[in-house]
């Protein structure tokens, strides 16, 4: 029997999306064989390949001049890349720090370019009056929703214009529309929202393609991707099949104005129960707090073992916090049904009921 997962990832995928990989999984489309044992080169799958993007394109509204990259490596690749395709040595360019991973990023930029911080909290998104950009900066990048700390970007920051905007959408992606061309460039490991590990997807103007530092490695280098419609070497060819089959779910599902909804609903719920059962706490300030991952702690520290062993008796899967944070964390993605978010809060009540 499937039970609900809450892990931040590689995460839970739609029950359909499963169902149809397994019935296809020794032979796709009467070839006689599984996806993952053909040619990336050949008609089949580089037709698949390309209909997963027109899909993706389809779903997010990605304008024309666009490139949509299917790229190795997750998002920490990209936190590499990012400054090798847009800024040279001693370049400024503009960070938010809001938690964990911007941390990570900025660490990582900080090899190959002047890193301007332009705020600085793990915890939350300090109030825009914080906020200071560099006059100068090549790119502003900010970690669209904090997998870790819960706190996400609900609006688009308000940044100067005329500066590519660069953000790690890794835990948000296709969770709700955006409009793409604010962006310089979205970027996004796979095992979340999209399918399992080992892709990650990059949409990336035109115009910021084609402008690496000579020496960028090949496969670091942006235009690499784009002129060999992500087939420069062996892609991740069974996650890229799969994350086609995730964006042709979410089309059926009314695309992403109906994701938004369904994941409003279930965060609303969510953080509902956390405020109104003493028993539980969430840190992050309500106008920030993430629609996909939501930290909560346990009134008495000493029970959290107890509340992990109960709720995976009840079928509730992967709720400790992460180890920098501790507590407990449920993300909730696409895939997470409202029943799941419905039989953990039911869960939360009765165990506070019991242990408060
Ligand atoms: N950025 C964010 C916001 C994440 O949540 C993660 C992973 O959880 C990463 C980057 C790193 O992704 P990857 O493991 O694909 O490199």
């Amino acid at each position: 029997a499937r039970t609900f997962n809450f892990s931040a990832g590689p995460a839970m995928l739609p029950e359909p999306v499963m169902q149809q990989a397994q019935a296809e999984f020794l032979d796709w489309h009467g070839t006689g064989m599984s996806v993952m044992e053909m040619s990336h080169r050949s008609q089949d799958y580089m037709a698949m390949a390309h209909h997963a993007e027109q899909t993706l394109r389809e779903i997010m509204a990605i304008p024309d001049n666009y490139k949509v990259l299917f790229v190795h490596g997750g998002a920490s690749l990209q936190f590499s890349a990012i400054p090798l395709n847009l800024a040279d040595t001693g370049e400024v360019v503009d960070y938010f720090n809001t938690g964990v991973w911007s941390a990570k990023a900025i660490k990582e930029a900080s090899r190959y370019a002047q890193v301007n911080v332009v705020c600085d909290n793990h915890a939350m998104i300090p109030d825009e009056s914080e906020w200071k950009f560099s006059a100068q900066a090549k790119y502003i990048h900010y970690t669209a929703n904090e997998t870790i700390g819960g706190v996400e970007f609900l609006n688009l920051p308000n940044v100067p214009e005329g500066i590519p905007l660069v953000t790690d959408m890794s835990s948000t992606i296709l969770s709700r529309p955006i409009d793409v061309s604010k962006f310089g460039m979205i970027y996004a490991g796979a095992q979340k929202n999209i399918g399992p590990a080992g892709l990650a997807i990059v949409i990336v103007r035109e115009d910021l393609v084609g402008q690496a530092r000579d020496i960028t490695p090949t496969l670091l280098n942006w235009q690499t991707y784009a002129d060999n419609d992500s087939m420069f070497n062996t892609p991740s060819t069974y996650s890229w099949y799969l994350a086609g089959l995730v964006f042709n779910w979410i089309k059926q599902q009314g695309g992403l104005a109906a994701m938004a909804e369904h994941n409003q609903t279930k965060a609303y719920r969510l953080y509902q129960a956390i405020d109104s059962i003493d028993f539980y706490t969430n840190p992050v300030p309500k106008e920030q707090r993430s629609w996909m991952n939501v930290p909560f702690t346990l009134q008495d520290a000493s029970l959290d073992s107890t509340f992990l062993k109960e709720s995976k008796e009840a079928g509730l899967l992967n709720l400790k916090g992460h180890k920098l944070v501790g507590g407990m964390r449920a993300s909730i993605y696409n895939a997470m049904p409202q029943e799941g978010v419905d039989a953990l809060i039911d869960f939360m009540r009765d165990f506070a009921n019991r242990y408060a």
